[in-house]
């Protein structure tokens, strides 16, 4: 999931959704990209296609994607939407494609704590993979977007007839455990600033773009610190330029010096992700030949 930031622009624009393009080979296209950040501004992505933007149904061979493909339906992710409830079953798993989900862990008389983001790099509710129902986490859209949604039924099926998938939600969710436990060094042993450049770089690989619309209060409750210590991080980072902001939104100036400042810990998720995914790690994945990861 190495990063990759597409050209673009800003345009002031209102209900703009370009409607998906699905041609003979069950690719399926977009005419023009209208990213809902904002009340006033959409970003608008180069065309691409949406059957290769999310990193693991592309890994998959074409007539297995073609048929996930067929089963799922292309949702919106709006913003601040609970895909998932903590506690109670979940009747869905989510393949972003733009935009990211992120991952809640409840705690009890205290503020909830995201731990983690899936965007198109993955999947939300890897419990169904193990067949678990009910969920342990919150999913809550942070950065609005699309994905790609089946049933937990329909996953489990295609489980069962795909050695290929199994071997990639496999690795997903191995990668997944793994960038969990750093987390929690993470938490444990960096310094404020050093978790906020990780998380600020983090977004970026996520939106393809240097241009982040979160509030202070979400990156608060990333890195489970107060507000305050977040807008002390930040205010320093914008006083050496290294970004600016301002009520929601972050422009990554420099993006070298928010790579030097971060903990290692991102550079280990981007290690774990391209270990699981040697192939397929460079971000955003566009090739016309998915990889078999089973023959690896
Ligand atoms: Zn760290």
């Amino acid at each position: 999931m190495r990063r990759h930031i597409p050209r673009y622009k800003l345009q002031s624009v209102t209900n703009c959704w370009a409607q998906p393009h699905v041609d003979s080979r069950c690719n399926i296209f977009d005419r023009g990209f209208y990213r809902s950040v904002d009340v006033e501004w959409r970003i608008v992505l180069p065309q691409k296609n949406l059957s290769l933007a999310n990193h693991l149904i592309a890994t998959l061979p074409p007539l297995e994607r073609a048929v996930l493909l067929a089963q799922s339906e292309l949702v919106e992710l709006e913003l601040h939407a609970m895909v998932c409830v903590a506690g109670e079953i979940s009747r869905h798993v989510w393949f972003p494609v733009e935009g990211f989900v992120s991952i809640i862990l409840p705690v009890p008389a205290a503020a909830d704590m995201a731990v983690a983001q899936v965007g198109p790099e993955g999947m939300f509710q890897t419990s169904a993979v193990f067949d678990v129902e009910h969920s342990a986490f919150h999913g809550r859209v942070q950065a609005a977007g699309r994905a790609f949604r089946m049933t937990r039924t329909i996953l489990q099926q295609h489980l069962q007839q795909s050695r290929c998938l199994r071997a990639v939600l496999n690795r997903y969710g191995d990668a997944r455990l793994s960038q969990l436990a750093q987390q929690t060094v993470c938490i444990n042993h960096h310094s404020v600033e050093q978790r906020l450049a990780r998380v600020l770089l983090m977004t970026r690989d996520r939106l393809c773009s240097n241009e982040i619309f979160l509030t202070h209060d979400v990156f608060s409750n990333m890195l489970g610190v107060r507000r305050e210590s977040v807008t002390q991080a930040a205010s320093a980072f914008q006083r050496r330029g290294f970004i600016s902001y301002s009520r929601g939104y972050v422009m990554l100036l420099d993006e070298d010096a928010l790579q030097s400042m971060a903990c290692g810990c991102y550079e280990a998720d981007l290690q774990t992700y391209e270990r699981a995914f040697p192939a397929v790690a460079t971000f955003p994945f566009d090739a016309d030949s998915p990889v078999d990861v089973t023959s690896k």
